[in-house]
């Protein structure tokens, strides 16, 4: 018999339905491929792309280029593979046996995953029943736990909702542990936490490319904190774990990103025409989002979901989990998809 590290064998893997909706709106990406403009200038950084070396070991060039826009130094940015990987590393190296991890639940439901695989202790802090956060009740759980990180999502997935920049400051200010800003919906907010770190050495903020730039596909996200949070993560990343394809593309994507604001800016707009539309329908509830996405809650959420994917829409149903009963998460997309969306539910 093979015997898997202890608290593997217990540990639910993070799964997603994976269907090939015509209309995909159930995992928060861009609904458009990268503007053509974009799109022409990565594949001619590609082209001209040696396949044949290793990446840069750490990044360097990318980490300086963003490092520079934020006004901070290369050696306070990370890349990964994803932000999920650097928030997977964070855990790793400020998490570990015997230390708690705290974060609000419902939120993005990989943070207990990452603080089981680093072998801590998850603890969830339940929102209020609105989906805000009782900052009181998250420090008071950090310190009964001694917990060595807190992670906060800003906006939150899967709500939508945001937490004032206000009481990220509080929790911040009154907490000596690492507090990580998951920032991965921040173009559609347009707030940041970032400043936090020039006053605080235990604060990092999480980006990614995945949503609002639209690199869903090519998986790199950042993360930007102090020397040594960043260098003590860094011993805890795989050399190279980032390829030279994907670190191009978003060198590219991120010199290039004024081209995305008109659509990002249509997102919002659409997500507020959503919002409108399905606020008023009977029996459904639909919260104040700052991000791509809506989270639903229908006194019919299986006949939401059944009317939906009779039309080829892919939304994520959270309806029968603890804490989201009966609501169901819906990307927005383009207006011809959200309309399409309209025309479901309403039928
Ligand atoms: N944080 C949040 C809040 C997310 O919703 C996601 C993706 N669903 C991630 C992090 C991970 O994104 P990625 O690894 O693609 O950068």
């Amino acid at each position: 018999m093979l015997t898997p590290r202890s608290g593997l064998e217990t540990l639910k893997p993070y799964s997603v339905e994976e269907i090939n909706w015509p209309v995909r709106l159930d995992a928060n990406e861009r609904p458009l491929d990268l503007p053509p403009a974009v799109k022409a200038k990565v594949a001619e950084r590609l082209a001209s792309l040696p396949f044949n070396r290793y990446p840069e070991i750490s990044a360097q060039s990318l980490k300086t280029t963003i490092g520079a826009d934020f006004g901070l130094k290369a050696a306070n940015v990370l890349i990964g593979n994803g932000s999920s990987e650097v928030l997977e590393a964070l855990c790793y190296a400020f998490g570990g046996a015997g230390r708690s991890i705290v974060y609000p639940s419902p939120s993005f439901s990989m943070y207990g995953i990452y603080a089981k695989l680093a072998d801590s202790q998850p603890v969830p802090v339940e929102l209020n029943r609105d989906y805000t956060l009782d900052a009181d009740k998250l420090l008071a759980a950090a310190k009964q736990a001694a917990a060595s990180v807190i992670l906060l999502c800003n906006p939150n997935n899967p709500t939508g909702m945001i937490m004032p920049p206000e009481q990220v400051e509080y929790i911040v200010a009154n907490t000596g542990s690492l507090v990580v800003i998951d920032e991965a919906y921040h173009e559609f907010y347009g707030q940041t936490s970032v400043h936090l770190l020039q006053k605080h050495p235990h604060v990092a903020v999480a980006r990614t490319f995945s949503k609002a730039y639209g690199l869903a596909a090519a998986r790199v996200g950042y993360l930007l904190a102090n020397e040594e949070v960043t260098q003590t993560i860094g011993k805890v990343l795989l050399p190279y774990s980032v390829n030279a394809l994907t670190l191009a593309t978003a060198e590219t994507v991120f010199g290039m990103r004024r081209e995305f604001a008109g659509s990002i800016a249509e997102n919002s707009r659409e997500r507020d025409r959503m919002t409108a539309a399905l606020s008023g329908l009977p029996g459904m509830t639909v919260y104040p989002s700052q991000t791509n996405f809506l989270l639903v809650k229908s006194n019919d959420a299986a006949g939401l979901v059944a009317r939906l994917s009779a039309r080829g829409i892919g939304v994520r149903d959270f309806s029968k989990s603890p804490g989201l009963i009966n609501c169901i998460r819906l990307g927005i997309g383009t207006p011809a998809e959200n309309d399409a969306v309209l025309e479901a539910v309403n039928s």
